[in-house]
C-alpha cells in the first residue's frame, strides 16, 4: 500500500487553536486536505475570522466552535458540535508558576482540568466517532515537561505526565483498531507569546537578543533554537499518515535535545 498523507475527508479538531502551536497544527492539518475545527473559549470576530482564512487559503472546510477547555461538558459539546471527529488534537494548555506551598488551589485546579482532563472528555467523546468511521488519530499535546520535571511547575508538570499516561491508555484500550493515539512533547516552542517574552527577559537580563534566547530561554534546549509551530504541525500530519499507522502509546519529542541530556 503507498504510503500517504492526504487528510482530504477527514475532520480534525483542535482545542485551544486560536493562536500558537493549535493554530500552527490546524494550518498543517489543512494544508494536508483535513476540514478543521478551530476552537477556543472565546467566541470574537477574528476567532471565526480564523476559519474563514483557513477555509479561504487551503481549500477546506473550517469552523470556529467556542467551547471552555475547563469544563467537561463544553469539552464533549465541542465534538458533538463539530459532527464527525477523525482527528482530534488535544492542544489547550495554561502555565502558572509558584511553589507549591504556595500554588493558589484555583490554578492547580484550572490547570489540571484545562491540561489534562479536557483530553479524557474530548477522546470519550470522540472514540464512539472514530469507531463509527473506522479509523481516528488522538494526538494530544504533551510537553519536555511530560517526561521530565522543572521546579515551581508541580500543576503543569502532573498534568503533562498525566496525558502522557492517558495516551497510553488510550493506545492500549483501541490497539486493534485503526485508531492510534499518540502524545507530541515540544520543548521551547516560538509562539507569540514566547516571543512577546524576549524584550522583558532582555531587559531584565541586561542581555542582547540572541545572547538571552541562548543562555536563558534555551538554556535546556540543546539544539539552542527554538521549535516552530510549523514542525508541531508537520508532526501532526505525519502522525495521520500511513507511515505512522503502527506507531501508537508513545511520545515523540520535539524539543532541541532537551530529553536527551
Ligand atoms: P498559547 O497560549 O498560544 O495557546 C494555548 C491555547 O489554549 C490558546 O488557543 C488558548 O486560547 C487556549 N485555551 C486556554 N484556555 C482555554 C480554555 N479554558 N478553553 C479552551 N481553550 C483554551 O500557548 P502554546 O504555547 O501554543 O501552547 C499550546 C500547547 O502546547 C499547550 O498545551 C502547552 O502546554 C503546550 N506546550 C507549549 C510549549 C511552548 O514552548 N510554547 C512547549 C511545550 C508544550
Amino acid at each position: 500500500m503507498a504510503i500517504t498523507q492526504d487528510l482530504g475527508g477527514k475532520t480534525a479538531v483542535i482545542t485551544g487553536s486560536n493562536s500558537g502551536i493549535g493554530l500552527g497544527i490546524a494550518r498543517e492539518l489543512a494544508r494536508a486536505g483535513a476540514d478543521v475545527v478551530l476552537n477556543s473559549f472565546t467566541d470574537r470576530d477574528e476567532d471565526h475570522a480564523l476559519a474563514a482564512d483557513l477555509a479561504a487559503e487551503f481549500g477546506v472546510s473550517a469552523r470556529y466552535v467556542r467551547a471552555d477547555m475547563s469544563k467537561g461538558e463544553d469539552c464533549r459539546a465541542l465534538i458533538a458540535a463539530a459532527g464527525a471527529c477523525d482527528i482530534l488534537v488535544n492542544n489547550a494548555g495554561i502555565q502558572h508558576v509558584a511553589p507549591i506551598d504556595t500554588f493558589p488551589v484555583e490554578k492547580w485546579d484550572a490547570i489540571i482540568a484545562i491540561n489534562l482532563s479536557s483530553a479524557f472528555h474530548t477522546t470519550a467523546a470522540a472514540l464512539p466517532m472514530m469507531r463509527k468511521a473506522g479509523w481516528g488519530r488522538i494526538i494530544n499535546i504533551a510537553s519536555a515537561h511530560g517526561l521530565t520535571a522543572s521546579p515551581y511547575k508541580s500543576a503543569y508538570i502532573a498534568a503533562k505526565h498525566g496525558i502522557v499516561g492517558l495516551t497510553k491508555t488510550t493506545a492500549l484500550e483501541t490497539a486493534e483498531e485503526a485508531i492510534t493515539a499518540n502524545a507530541i512533547c515540544p520543548g521551547y516552542v516560538l509562539t507569540p507569546l514566547v516571543e512577546a517574552q524576549i524584550p522583558d527577559q532582555m531587559k531584565t537580563h541586561g542581555m542582547d537578543r540572541d545572547t538571552v534566547v541562548r543562555d536563558v530561554m534555551l538554556a535546556r534546549q540543546p539544539s539552542k533554537a527554538f521549535a516552530t509551530v510549523e514542525q508541531m504541525g508537520g508532526t501532526a500530519v505525519f502522525l495521520c499518515s500511513d507511515a505512522a499507522a503502527q506507531i501508537t502509546g508513545t511520545t515523540i519529542s520535539v524539543d532541541g535535545g532537551w530529553t536527551a541530556l
